[in-house]
């Protein structure tokens, strides 16, 4: 073995890790090598001491290992070099549709803790490990080899870092850059906020929808709930929408979504409107208001599961009275980014609120997070982002 840090699982217990799954549990580890602390990288083996793969160990995490390889090898800088370029090349056909995309996403790319999002000549990164943590002075070089960014911001700011016994880090690596940046995403051009904005700065993963939105948009009256810097309300505008209304509840997202639509020259055709999407719908309900295309892309109204009655009980209501104010046969794009929300769950919410709306709606499209956020079958976690374009119609 390479490493004199084993973990031997239980018998029976390898659980999802040979099919594919990077995490062991506590539970199933049956002996771990006394010299072994918070952070090490390990070789966690079966109980019949047949190698599962190697990996980082933090038992105050519930995940107490999370694999980097399957096989026999040093975890070392070569290592990660490597792993990074090989998911930078991964998404090379995103290229020329923007310059902004996530180049590494933790477990979908086989390094679990680490993300990393280009934006321009900028390169956000993430770390939410302690294993990764012990790794980042390699895993910065290898980013830097990968993607050669101009600047370089750490925005390792997440609840995930509390689990694993991390305090939050945000800072420059090298040269300070612009907090604000400016990105393509095919026709049209966005400023991202990446010191102050959520997740490292813009919803990368919704790109696909966007554009999906873009392509249907022309004539149309759209109004996009939970609109943050604008992502959807631009696309519709350069799509050739009559006119679009953006609501959100923070001005400072407003403000950016602004500037954002006058970057793409719609300043005049977007309204960008403080208010909380729940008492929006039910203002335009009460005064007879209707839109072609309706979108809700909400944030997680879940954070663990046993929120969830809660958040199916506010995904119904949005999504009911949604439907209630879109014209007939127009459209509803309506998505759920919350990991413990499943797709079935997320399907039933939309049809009991079509029954209680009284709507028929029939399924134009399927979506997904776009695919620098891969969705890799054997890790069900990697799947989050989920939503449908509708075509509402009254029942008839
Ligand atoms: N569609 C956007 C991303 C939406 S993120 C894009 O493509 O870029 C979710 C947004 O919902 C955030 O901007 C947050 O400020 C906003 N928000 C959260 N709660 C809200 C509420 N009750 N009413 C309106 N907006 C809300």
């Amino acid at each position: 073995m390479a490493s004199e840090k084993i973990i031997r699982l239980r018998k029976g217990s390898s659980g999802r890790l040979k099919p594919g799954h990077p995490w062991a549990y506590e539970r199933q580890i049956l002996d771990l090598s006394p010299a072994i602390v918070a952070g090490d990288i390990v070789t966690v083996v079966d109980n019949q001491s047949q190698l599962i793969g190697r990996g980082y160990y933090n038992p105050k995490s519930d995940i107490a290992v999370r694999l980097l390889t399957r096989k026999n090898e040093s975890i070392d800088a070569a290592f990660l070099s490597r792993k990074i370029q090989h998911a930078v090349e991964k998404r090379s056909s995103l290229i020329s549709i923007t310059n902004a995309y996530r180049a590494v996403f933790s477990e979908a790319d086989g390094l679990p803790g680490l993300i990393a999002d280009l934006y321009g000549d900028t390169l956000v990164f993430q770390i939410l490990t302690l294993g990764m943590e012990r790794l980042k002075p390699a895993l910065v070089e290898g980013l830097k080899v990968a993607l050669s960014p101009k600047y370089l911001y750490e925005k390792s700011e997440s609840a995930f870092r509390k689990i694993e016994g991390l305090a939050d880090i945000s800072m420059w690596w090298g040269d300070k850059g612009p907090g604000i940046v400016e990105i393509f995403e095919a026709n049209a051009r966005f400023l991202v906020d990446i010191e102050r904005g959520h997740k490292t700065g813009f919803y990368l993963d919704q790109r696909r929808s966007r554009l999906g939105l873009a392509d249907i948009a022309q004539g149309k009256t759209v109004l996009d709930l939970f609109s943050y810097t604008g992502g959807f309300a631009v696309h519709a505008a350069l799509g050739q929408a009559v006119r679009v209304t953006a609501v959100d509840i923070k001005e400072e997202w407003l403000e950016l979504g602004r500037k954002n639509a006058q970057l793409n020259g719609v300043g005049d055709k977007i309204v960008f409107e403080k208010k909380d999407a729940f008492t929006a719908l039910r203002d335009c309900q009460k005064k007879g208001e209707r839109f072609d295309i309706v979108v809700l892309d909400p944030p997680s109204f879940l954070k663990t599961r046993r929120e969830l009655g809660g958040a199916i009980r506010g995904y119904k209501e949005l999504n009911l009275t949604a439907m209630k104010i879109v014209n007939d046969g127009g459209i509803l794009a309506t998505f759920s980014c919350s990991h413990n929300m499943p797709n079935e769950l997320f399907s039933n919410v939309i049809k009991d609120a079509a029954r209680d709306a009284k709507k028929n709606v029939a399924i134009l499209k399927r979506c997904h997070q776009d695919k620098d956020h891969p969705i890799v079958k054997s890790i069900p976690e990697t799947e989050y982002l989920k939503g449908y374009f509708l075509k509402i119609s009254p029942v008839i």
